[in-house]
């Protein structure tokens, strides 16, 4: 055991200060030179240096430490299209990733587009375009059918969408409304999103008066969330309509004297009635009832009468309307020439605006006494109405409201309306106002004549 630890020693001593083994240099010391490096350390391998004895030549090696910093990075990998690139790889050694040096993707460049196929009036088409950065990438995007050609748009929304302002040259046939337009192919497509009201002065809608316009359809899936008043005014060639699945609002009479029956298994707001013939909102408000002939008791749950429900339902002779009703819109019963009768319920509070305007035939009528307000021209031209009572709650009566009414005889007034809220514009035939506001009148009945103008108190 001596003897090897002595031979141990002897070996590794050996090459640093015992002698040099080589014959022509006996015995000398070792004159190194400077330790230079063979292999350099890298991020997770330790590196080598070596020197040299300049009288033998021998040659000393020792390790170099690992140098945290010193990667080996991979080759650059190049952006793509969609994928971000990078100036080199990661580390070959440690995995370390190159993140200081990103390529942001290039993304694609659809220059040039191609037409596949044609829009119609009633079909989509296509078109594709070729990514000049990478051939293999191929984008195609939807021509939108164009609806019916010779329609006017305008843009709303702060140019984020079209209205259909104008019926322009359509005037005639089925009528395709389109989910988006866009006028030239250099303009981007935006929604269609309403029928607009085109002319308040004169009740103009879109298609209002259209009598040979035999359809409305619209495109699906429709963009349109308002149809705007009077658009489909008397447009007696309409038989149907499917409501579009984002209709939101219909503007007054907008589809008022017209033949429609509605269907809305895609809308959520709206519902029917009576296998169609009535279109209701929200559960509450009857928006229209264009085709009401006959007798008609509306459902529970009801609480208004749209703007020209039932305006000129020219059979219409007999209705009910519910307990919960408490509004009757303007011109909801406009020029019902047959009505007849109508039952009016006791939540009753407001008739707007000539909301029985010209009823011919209507020839009696009873006001719930919760009744508070009479608009402006609501019963005017009702020829048949012979006595009216006012109930105690009526404090309002607005011009015009039973003008015309040459047959109005007898009015019995429950309650009291002050001057400033019984309008000085003819409310009734002849001095009916001045008699009820002069001394001695107020609450009571009062005649006339037939034609005549001179109205007289006959009792309390
Ligand atoms: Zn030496
Ligand atoms: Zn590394
Ligand atoms: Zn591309």
């Amino acid at each position: 055991m001596k003897r090897i630890t002595i031979v141990l020693l002897v070996t590794i001593m050996g090459g640093f200060i015992v002698s040099c083994p080589d014959e022509k240099t006996p015995n000398h010391s070792h004159n190194w030179g400077d330790w230079e490096v063979t292999i350099p350390p890298a991020c997770v391998e330790k590196g080598e240096e070596k020197r040299a004895c300049g009288g033998c030549g021998e040659i000393q090696r020792r390790d170099v430490a690992v140098n945290t910093s010193a990667h080996k990075w991979g080759v650059a990998i190049p952006a793509t299209c969609t994928e971000d690139g990078n100036s080199t790889g990661d580390c070959e050694l440690c995995g370390r990733p190159a993140s200081d040096a990103t390529i942001p993707a290039t993304g694609h460049n659809y220059d040039n587009w191609t037409e596949i196929s044609a829009p119609t009036v009633t079909v989509d088409g296509e078109e594709e375009s070729i990514c000049t950065h990478d051939s293999s990438h191929i984008s195609k995007r939807t021509l939108y059918a164009t609806g019916t050609l010779g329609l006017v748009y305008t843009l709303i929304d702060n140019d984020r969408a079209y209205s259909i302002s104008s019926r322009g040259t359509v005037t005639s046939g089925e009528v395709y409304i389109p989910v988006f337009y866009r006028p030239d192919t250099d303009s981007d497509y935006l929604p269609v999103r309403r029928i607009s009201y085109v002319n308040p002065n004169t009740d103009a809608g879109v298609f209002s008066n259209q009598t040979e316009i035999t359809g409305i359809n619209f495109l699906t899936p429709s963009n349109i969330t308002n149809i705007g008043a009077a658009t489909f005014l008397n447009c007696s060639g309409l038989t149907k309509i499917k409501i579009p699945a984002r209709l939101i609002s219909v503007g007054g009479n907008a589809f008022a004297y017209s033949n429609i029956i509605f269907d809305v298994t895609e809308n959520n707001i709206f519902s029917v009635i009576d296998g169609g013939k009535g279109l209701v909102r929200n559960n509450t408000e009857l928006v229209s009832y264009p085709t009401a002939t006959d007798s008609i008791i509306l459902p529970i749950g009801l609480t208004s009468i749209g703007y020209g429900a039932f305006m000129r339902c020219k059979n219409l002779v007999n209705i009910t309307l519910p307990a919960g009703i408490t509004i009757i819109g303007n011109e909801a019963f406009r020029e019902c020439n047959n009505l007849v009768n109508i039952s009016l319920p006791e939540e009753l509070t407001s008739i707007e605006v000539m909301a029985f305007y010209a009823c011919y035939s209507l020839t009696e009528i009873s006001l719930p006494t919760g009744l508070n307000e009479i608009s402006g021209w609501a019963f005017m031209g009702c020829t048949s109405l012979e006595e009216i009572t006012l109930p105690v709650g009526l404090t309002t009566i607005r011009n015009w409201a039973f003008n015309g009414c040459t047959s109005l005889i007898s009015v019995t007034f429950m309650g009291t309306i002050t001057e400033a809220n019984f309008n000085s514009n003819v409310p009734f035939p002849g001095d009916l106002r001045d008699k009820y506001l002069a001394e001695g009148g107020g609450i009571g009945t009062y005649t006339r004549e037939a034609e005549s103008d001179t109205w007289t108190k006959i009792s309390q």
